[in-house]
């Protein structure tokens, strides 16, 4: 046993290190595993402040973050990806036998957060139509800060209602925070649950830059709360978290009054991710091999075949990469694929046609 491995905390020696969305297949032209865009747009870079640390939440990003999500700039924390805001609520609100609690088949990054920072995790599995099963929720709750709920959920793309929302957020008043998984909100946006932030002070939001805004490659999200939450988690999160270009560009994905703006840009390539998603969802319906989509309100489509790994494979030679979610609690059989490009879903749907 080499000196790390025996210095290791035991609660992380199993871990693995996160492998790239990119990992099983170096010679893929199509990635469609990990619910990015497929768009990349141009950015201006002012490189004249970068000899200086930046603010440590950059006045302007914050404001077009207020700005974009209605809420009062002290309401947003700016963090590396929701991946940093998740650990951040974590490393914030749990301590010793504290647990947190999650609803599989979910975000795999709330467990290994948890797990990284020696935390429990509570797992209450969804009901079979993908709904939350509360009264096992209630159950369930001696012990837990905070809660994530992920709506859209990744990966079965379902909804969660508002209803079973607000009863979550009733369960957990005065004990725990609820916090609100919006990284797909933008396709589904009249879902959002932000305007509650002023009537529940235990609710939380996460948000990000990296899919329907194409910045995956920037690494930005945010969280937006109550501000006494935020003043906590600003406690924690390491100092200078986002770098000038990141808080340039996404100051710039996100400004509204041209023409060309950022949001503009968006609201237009969602749309053609809209466009693509029906023709996936419809080509699906018609294929024999395929006996369940799940009804998506997402860029990511979750549907069954018993011959998942036939198919998988013969995708991969294609090279096309999706994403197989069948050895996951409650999705055996389940393929996901992520919306793609016009020119990527043609190449995803004459593969899928043609397979037996
Ligand atoms: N939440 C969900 C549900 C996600 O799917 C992802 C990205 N896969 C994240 C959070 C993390 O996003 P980010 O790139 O902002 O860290």
């Amino acid at each position: 046993m080499s000196l790390a491995e025996k210095l290791t905390r035991n609660n992380i020696r199993d871990l693995v290190p996160y492998a790239s969305a990119r990992r099983s297949m170096s010679g893929g032209r199509i990635w469609l595993n990990a619910n990015e865009s497929p768009y990349a747009n141009e950015y201006q870079l002012d490189c004249s402040v970068l000899n200086r640390y930046p603010d440590f939440q950059p006045a302007s990003l914050i404001q077009a973050y207020a700005d974009y999500a209605q809420v009062e700039k002290e309401q947003v924390l700016a963090s590396r990806g929701a991946d940093e805001a998740i650990e951040l609520l974590i490393r914030t609100f749990c301590e010793d036998d504290d647990q947190i609690l999650i609803c599989p088949p979910t975000y795999g990054m709330y467990a290994i957060s948890a797990q990284t920072c020696n935390i429990g995790v509570k797992k209450v599995p969804l009901n079979s139509d993908f709904t939350l099963d509360l009264p096992a929720i209630e159950a369930a709750k001696d012990k837990v800060k905070v809660v994530f709920i992920c709506s859209p959920n990744n990966p079965t793309g379902s909804l969660v209602a508002p209803q079973q929302l607000k009863a979550v957020l009733d369960i957990f008043k005065g004990q725990a925070i609820v916090a609100v998984d919006e990284a797909y909100i933008e396709y589904a946006i009249e879902t959002s649950v932000a305007s509650w932030l002023n009537e529940y002070d235990n609710l939380a939001v996460m948000r990000t830059m990296s899919k329907a805004f194409g910045l995956a490659g920037i690494r930005c999200g945010y969280t937006l709360a109550n501000a006494d939450i935020i003043q906590a988690m600003s406690k924690v999160i390491p100092p200078y978290p986002i770098s000038w270009p990141v808080a340039q560009i996404a100051v710039q994905a996100l400004s509204a009054n041209e023409p060309d703006s950022g949001l503009v840009r968006m609201q237009q390539q969602l749309q053609q991710t809209m466009v693509q998603k029906q023709r996936i969802v419809e080509a699906l319906e018609k294929l024999e091999y395929v006996y369940e989509q799940v009804p998506s309100a997402s860029n990511f489509i979750m549907f069954r075949t018993e011959k998942k790994k036939a198919l998988f494979e013969t995708l991969v030679e294609a090279g096309i990469l999706i994403r197989d979610y069948s050895s996951q609690i409650m999705l055996d059989n389940s393929l996901r694929i992520s919306v793609g490009s016009e020119a990527e879903t043609d190449a995803l749907l004459s593969v899928l046609n043609e397979f037996k």
